[in-house]
């Protein structure tokens, strides 16, 4: 049998029903027929069939239960058949005996019964097990559901708490308040607390309180929904913001009802205040730096942002409004503008960062430089949206950078020019590591030593004299040691051997830390030094040798002109040094009273510190006996140019100053000789003189005579008688200058230079001797220069001079009888532009013998000479600083010649 399995609430297709009620009654037929043949058991086909209709009942229901119910009536009906009690083969089937009826209505109704029995009993167990279903489906959705809900709420909790939200509801009837755990964590206040508007009001910052209160109060008597923010004063002492809002809600008996979220925003707060900052500081980085950042949208193809910064950078103002790209576009130069954009399409392309300088002309014309960076933003499908970089205001780097290009290519030059210099400077400069091993030496050390680079380090200690070797080492080893600048002297083997006196210098160069790094030095040629020392010590022996066997003796004075110094010299004239050192010049000089005039000047000259030369004075002796002083002096000064005082030299000249006296009364000797001289030729003269002044007179009285005929005429010829007058006029005039030249001859007066016409000189004197000339038969050539440059002379003493001259050259003719006696009187100017007046005569001429005395005083070859002619011209022609000359001639006679220099105004 099939054991039907309820609680599965197995449900069969109809069909299975139907065909199970058809395979029961079958079944029970089978097996009744089984046990009544083979068991021989009484007839059960009622039992069976009976069992097979609860069976089907059961399991298939009522409809199945019908079917079987029709199906076991037949069984039964047929099993009724007889033979009876069996189902075996029955030719009548429905030959059902009578008495067999009743029992076939009975099994039909109790089958009928059964099975409406059982569907039901079927039907009513399949409802309870279903509503025992539900049931369990319904306990298990209501755990699932408060599951979730746990769920739900603890995910609110956590959500409330990470959102730093709390929630709460407030009755404002009842006053109750509703908070959330995270509501009492904002709070900070545990669970078991009670919360009451007081309490919030409590936990409010002091300065929100009012306006807190203010806004509850209108929410809960107006029923508005409220949004505000306020602060709470922790009992920690913190301050934490709070973001409230709440909506009302009336209930059904009027009064409001607030749900609503406070959220704590202090972090946000923080955060905004944060953000603010760091947007301040990062304009003002921007404005400080002059950077300006930008965002440039690539669709639309223009700047959809800027900072603030760009606007001061492009000289562009900003009030507020985004200016358009044009303005800013005008201001970059046309050929940068196309550069950027030749960039941006293939920054775009390749999707890559892109930078670029360009130039801004700013509307006072000057330029600004910027760089800008720029980097692609990329959406989702991968194409470049937006351009997004900043702008760098470099000007000032540009300029600094091109400064330092600048320095760098000075500093290049510079360099190249040191390394020249280094190089042809004529010192040789070399170089040591802080050990004193040298590895470097420029050229000219090089060149000097004979070594090449790589010899520096041991060739160059070896080039030292053998001699100075250890000294310069100790010395070099003690510069190092010291570590600061030191000098030696050494002499250094040329690359010939010769060696030459080198001073070496050596400066230390020191890191950061102080510590030496290199030694720079030089060493100069110092050879000639040496030797010009040497010289100089020899100089200053051979001058102190000098100085101190000369007569003359050295001084200086101070400032103040006293003596400080005086060699001992001065002691041979009787003045003891130590006498007059602390006195001035003037101070030991006994002729200041007796000369104030040329103590002044030589004052004057020393106040205005002046050399002076040869300045005689007069000074008294320790005994008592006047010296004559000759001093020279030169002022000298420090190197800032302070005067400091004289040094001269001074010289015992009483001996040269007697000898002037003498020499002087000598000269007023010779000049009152002269003088005689002149007297005497003029005694000579008389007859000339007297023919000279004769012979006007004569015409004055031939002259007068013939006015007076011209009065005497019946008709007086005035015109005649005037000119006759004038006449008498002229050669009175011509005896009178006769008369004038020949006093002018007698007197005795002092040389007076005056600018004179030699020849004017000559023509006079000419004059003078004519009678003298004619006497002696002489005849008289004159081959005078036309114009003479004027000369500075005494004309009295030219006379004198020519005179003489003629006069000799007359006398030296006496003798002469066989040729006519000629003398030349000639003038003119030399090669050297001087003026010349010479006389020849064709007379006895000079002997050899007599050559050399003729100017000699007393010399004389005539009986009735003085020898003194020549003497005399020859002082007058030097005292003119000319020179006066004689020479034979080439044939008969003699020549004399004196030139005269030019007055300096006419040599000019
Ligand atoms: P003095 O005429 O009184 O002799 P001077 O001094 O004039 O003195 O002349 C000196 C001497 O020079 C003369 O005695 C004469 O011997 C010589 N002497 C001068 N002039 C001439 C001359 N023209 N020719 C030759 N001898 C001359």
């Amino acid at each position: 049998m099939i054991k039907p399995d309820l609680h599965q609430g197995w449900k069969k297709p109809h069909w299975i029903a139907y065909a199970m009620a058809v395979l029961s009654v079958l079944a029970a037929i089978i097996i009744a027929e089984l046990m009544s043949r083979l068991l021989h058991a009484e007839p059960s086909a009622l039992l069976m069939l009976l069992c097979a209709i609860i069976l089907v009942a059961w399991l298939g229901g009522l409809g199945p239960a019908l079917l079987a119910v029709a199906l076991a009536l037949l069984a039964f009906h047929y099993y009724l058949v007889p033979p009876i009690n069996t189902f075996a083969w029955k030719h009548n089937v429905f030959a059902v005996a009578a008495p067999q009826l009743p029992r076939l209505v009975l099994f039909g109704v109790a089958l009928l019964f059964i099975a409406f029995v059982i569907s039901a009993q079927r039907k009513a167990t399949e409802n309870l097990r279903r509503a025992s279903d539900e049931l369990q489906a319904a306990i298990e959705d209501q755990k699932r559901t408060e599951t979730a809900l746990l769920r739900s709420e603890m995910y609110l909790t956590e959500a409330q708490r990470l959102s730093r939200t709390g929630s709460f509801g407030w009755n404002v009837a009842s006053g109750e308040i509703i908070w959330s755990e995270q509501t009492f964590r904002i709070f900070q206040c545990d669970r078991a607390t009670k919360p009451t508007l007081q309490f919030v009001f409590q936990r409010t910052h002091p300065d929100d309180r009012a306006a807190v209160q203010d806004i509850v109060q209108q929410a809960s008597s107006k029923g508005s929904d409220f949004d505000h923010e306020y602060r709470l004063a922790m009992p920690d002492g913190s301050v934490k913001y709070v973001h409230a809002v709440a909506r009302a809600e009336r209930d059904a008996s009027g009064s409001f009802k607030f749900v609503g979220a406070i959220t704590d925003v202090t972090a946000a707060k923080e955060a905004e205040r944060k953000l603010r900052r760091s947007e301040t500081y990062l304009a003002e980085t921007q404005r400080l730096s002059h950077t300006s950042s930008w965002a440039w949208d690539v669709r639309r193809r223009e700047f959809v942002y800027r900072s603030l910064e760009a606007y001061p950078l492009f000289d562009l103002d900003s009030d507020g409004d985004t200016v358009s790209t044009q303005p800013f576009e005008e201001r970059v130069f046309p050929e940068d503008r196309r550069r950027i954009i030749e960039l941006v399409p293939r920054a775009i392309r390749d999707k890559t960062d892109f930078e670029v300088d360009f130039r801004v002309a700013l509307s006072d014309g000057s330029t600004k430089r910027i760089h800008s960076v720029g980097h692609p933003v990329v959406n989702s499908d991968g194409d470049v949206v937006e351009f997004i970089g900043t702008h760098v205001d470099v000007t000032e780097q540009c300029e600094a950078k091109e400064k330092l290009q600048r320095a760098f290519d000075e500093i290049k030059k510079s360099e190249d020019r040191l390394r020249l210099v280094i190089d042809t400077i004529p010192t040789l400069v070399w170089r040591a590591g802080p050990e004193g091993v040298p590895d470097f030496l420029n050229e000219p050390a090089l060149y000097y030593t004979g070594l090449s680079l790589d010899q520096a380090e041991t060739g160059w200690p070896r080039a030292f004299h053998p001699d100075d070797k250890k000294g310069m080492l100790q010395k070099w080893t003690a510069i190092r040691e010291t570590g600061t600048r030191g000098g030696l002297e050494a002499r250094l083997r040329r690359f010939d051997g010769e060696y030459r006196w080198f001073l070496f210098e050596a400066e230390p160069l020191r890191d950061e830390a102080g510590n030496i790094v290199k030694w720079y030095g030089s060493a100069t040629d110092i050879e000639d030094l040496k030797q010009t020392e040497v010289a100089l010590r020899e100089s200053q022996q051979r001058f102190r040798d000098y100085a101190e066997t000369a007569s003359d003796w050295l001084w200086e004075t101070g400032p103040d002109h006293r003596v400080t110094r005086i060699s001992e010299h001065v002691s041979a004239i009787g003045i003891v040094p130590s006498h007059i050192t602390g006195l001035a010049r003037w101070d030991i000089a006994a002729d200041v009273d007796s000369e104030p005039e040329k103590w002044r000047q030589h004052r004057a000259m020393h106040d205005a510190h002046q050399p002076f030369r040869d300045f005689v004075y007069r000074a008294v002796s320790a005994s008592g006996s006047p010296v004559y002083v000759r001093s020279s002096g030169k002022p000298f000064f420090d190197a800032s140019g302070n005067f400091l005082g004289y040094r001269g030299t001074g010289t015992d000249i009483t001996a040269t100053i007697r000898a002037d006296h003498a020499e002087e009364a000598l000269r007023s000797a010779q000049a009152e000789l002269a003088h005689v001289t002149r007297v005497t030729t003029l005694g000579e003269l008389t007859t000339s003189i007297a023919h000279e002044v004769n012979q006007p007179l004569a015409a004055v009285i031939a002259n007068a005579e013939a006015c007076l005929r011209w009065l005497d005429h019946e008709t007086p010829n005035l015109a005649g008688a005037r000119r006759s007058a004038e006449w008498v006029i002229d050669d009175g005039n011509r005896a009178s200058e006769v008369i004038r030249r020949v006093r002018a001859l007698a007197k005795k007066t002092d040389i007076e230079k005056v600018s004179l016409d030699l020849n004017s000189v000559v023509k006079e004197v000419i004059t003078l001797v004519q009678r003298e000339l004619s006497n002696h038969s002489v005849s008289l050539r004159k081959e005078l220069a036309p114009t003479l440059p004027m000369i500075l002379g005494d004309r009295v003493q030219l006379q004198q001079v020519i005179i003489n001259l003629m006069m000799n050259g007359i006398e030296a003719m006496e003798p002469v009888r066989d040729r006519p006696r000629e003398l030349v009187i000639r003038s003119g100017q030399d090669e050297t532009r001087r003026v010349f007046v010479s006389v020849t005569d064709c007379g006895v001429g000079i002997s050899a013998e007599n050559a050399s005395r003729l100017f000699n005083a007393f010399f004389t070859t005539k009986s009735s000479g003085l020898g003194m002619g020549l003497s005399i011209c020859r002082s007058i022609v030097e005292a003119h600083g000319g020179r006066l000359s004689a020479c034979c001639n080439e044939g008969p006679g003699a020549t004399f010649q004196f030139v005269l220099p030019l007055h300096q105004e006419d040599a000019l």
